[in-house]
C-alpha cells in the first residue's frame, strides 16, 4: 500500500464515526430481485411452520413483523405475508460491493455484520469533506451501485454513530454533533444503547433509570455495585466516554457458530449429540477455512417453550478440530439438560485466535515434560483429510458414519 498515512483518532482531531446500516437488507434484496415483491409484505426465513423470520420488508413490519419471530406468528399477524427462502450468496454479494464502496473513503471499516459496518472518517475532511458529506455520498453511491438504501448515523462516540443510524431509518440520515452529543445523551432512553440487556433495564428501571440522564444522576459506586462490569460501562456512556474504537475485521475474529431449528421437538439425548457433532464439524470446517483456532465452546438450547440456555466451557487450548468441540458441547449437554423439550440447537466458537496454541503440557513424577492426554491430533488428521475429500468431490461425498439416517 501507498505513503499515505491515515489518521487515527487523536487529540487533536476529534473523532468521527459513522454506523452504515442497510434496510431490511435480505427482504430489499429480493424486493429487488423479484420486482412482484415490491411493495409487498415479505419475510425471509425457511418455509417450514417452525422457521424464524430472518428478515421483514417495511411492509410486513407495518402488522408487527419482525426479525427472529416465529413464522408460524408472522403468518398469523399478516397471512398474505410473502414467505422468500434466503439466497445468502446473493446477499454476501452485495454486501461485498456495499463494503468495497466503504473502502474508499477510509482503511477503518469495522464489519459489524453482513449488512452493517462503523467506519471511522476522522481526518479524511481533507480528501471527502465534513463527516455529513461523507456520509451522503457514501449513501447515493451504495444506491447507484446496488439499488439498495441504507441508514448511516454520524457521531463523535461509536455508540451514538450506531444509535443514531436507528433514527430515522429507512433511508435515513443522522447526525450528532460535538456540541449537541450532551443534550441528546441526556434524554436518550437506556434500552436504545446496544448491548444494554433486557435485565440491565429492568434493574436500572426498578430504579427509576430510564435514561442516561437520569443514570448521571444517580450514585456510581451503587450502580456499579448493582450491576457491575455493564453498570460501569453505562456510567461512561452517559458521560460520552466509549473507549471502543473503530477496529478493521474485528467481526471476522470474534465468533463462528451454526444453529438448527429442529423439524419436531426433541428430548432424545441421542438424537442432540448427533445434531451436536454435525454442528461441530460445520464450525470446526470453517475455522480450519478461515485459519482460525478458537478458545471458547458454546452450546446453545431452545426449548418448546422459548426459554433458552447457553452454556460455554473455555479450553487450556485453542482448537480447530471437530471432536474436541464435539466432546466439549456433550459435556455441557450433559451437565445442564434436564429432560426439557428441546426446538434449537447451537454450536458456537468464540475467543478466535489465528495462531495455534501448543497443548499445555504436563510434568510427570520424575520431572519429564509429558503431554495431555487427548486425541486432538488423530482427531486434526482424519478432520484434514475430509477437508480435502469435501474439496474435491463435494458435500456429499463424506460424511460421518454416525450421521448416516437410520432408515
Ligand atoms: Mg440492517
Amino acid at each position: 500500500m501507498g505513503a499515505l498515512k491515515w489518521p487515527r483518532a487523536s487529540d487533536t482531531l476529534p473523532t468521527m464515526i459513522l454506523h452504515l446500516d442497510m434496510d431490511a437488507f435480505f427482504a430489499s434484496v429480493e424486493q429487488l430481485d423479484n420486482p412482484e415483491l415490491r411493495g409487498k409484505p415479505v419475510v425471509i426465513s425457511g418455509q417450514s411452520a417452525r422457521s424464524v423470520v430472518a428478515t421483514a420488508s417495511y411492509e410486513a413490519r407495518k402488522y408487527g413483523i419482525h426479525s427472529a419471530m416465529p413464522l408460524f406468528q408472522a403468518l398469523k399477524l399478516c397471512p398474505d405475508v410473502l414467505v422468500v427462502r434466503g439466497r445468502r450468496h446473493r446477499y454476501k454479494e452485495i454486501s461485498c460491493a456495499v463494503f468495497s464502496i466503504l473502502e474508499e473513503y477510509t482503511p477503518l471499516v469495522e464489519p459489524v455484520s453482513i449488512d452493517e459496518a462503523y467506519l471511522d472518517v476522522t481526518g479524511c475532511e481533507r480528501l471527502f469533506g465534513p463527516p455529513l458529506k461523507i456520509a451522503k455520498t457514501i449513501k447515493e453511491k451504495v444506491f447507484q451501485e446496488t439499488g439498495l438504501t441504507c441508514s448511516v448515523g454520524c457521531a463523535p462516540i461509536k455508540f451514538l454513530a450506531k444509535v443514531a443510524s436507528d433514527i430515522h431509518k429507512p433511508n435515513g440520515l443522522t447526525h450528532i454533533s460535538i456540541e449537541e452529543m450532551d443534550d441528546f445523551l441526556v434524554g436518550l432512553p437506556v434500552k436504545k444503547v446496544p448491548g444494554a440487556g433486557k435485565r440491565t433495564t429492568q434493574a436500572l428501571s426498578s430504579m427509576g433509570i430510564h435514561t442516561l440522564g437520569d443514570l448521571r444522576r444517580f450514585p456510581k459506586e451503587l450502580l456499579i455495585k448493582k450491576l457491575g462490569l455493564s453498570g460501569q460501562r453505562l456510567v461512561a456512556l452517559a458521560w460520552g466516554k466509549d473507549p471502543s474504537t473503530v477496529s478493521p475485521h474485528a467481526e471476522r475474529a470474534k465468533s463462528v457458530s451454526t444453529e438448527t431449528t429442529l423439524e419436531k421437538d426433541t428430548t432424545d439425548p441421542q438424537f442432540v449429540k448427533a445434531v451436536l457433532l454435525a454442528q461441530s464439524d460445520e464450525v470446526a470446517r470453517e475455522l480450519r477455512r478461515k485459519g482460525f483456532y478458537a478458545r471458547r465452546v458454546t452450546l446453545k438450547l431452545t426449548f418448546s417453550d422459548f426459554t433458552r440456555i447457553t452454556r460455554q466451557t473455555t479450553l487450556p487450548h485453542t482448537t480447530d478440530v471437530a471432536g474436541r468441540i464435539f466432546e466439549e458441547t456433550a459435556l455441557l449437554f450433559d451437565r445442564n439438560y434436564k429432560g426439557q423439550r428441546i426446538r434449537l440447537i447451537g454450536v458456537g466458537c468464540a475467543e478466535i485466535e489465528t495462531q495455534k496454541s501448543e497443548v499445555p503440557c504436563q510434568l510427570d513424577l520424575f520431572g519429564a515434560v509429558k503431554k495431555r492426554e487427548t486425541h486432538d491430533e488423530e482427531w486434526e488428521k482424519v478432520e484434514k483429510s475430509m477437508d480435502d475429500i469435501l474439496k474435491k468431490f463435494g458435500k456429499e461425498a463424506i460424511f460421518r458414519a454416525r450421521l448416516k439416517k437410520k432408515e
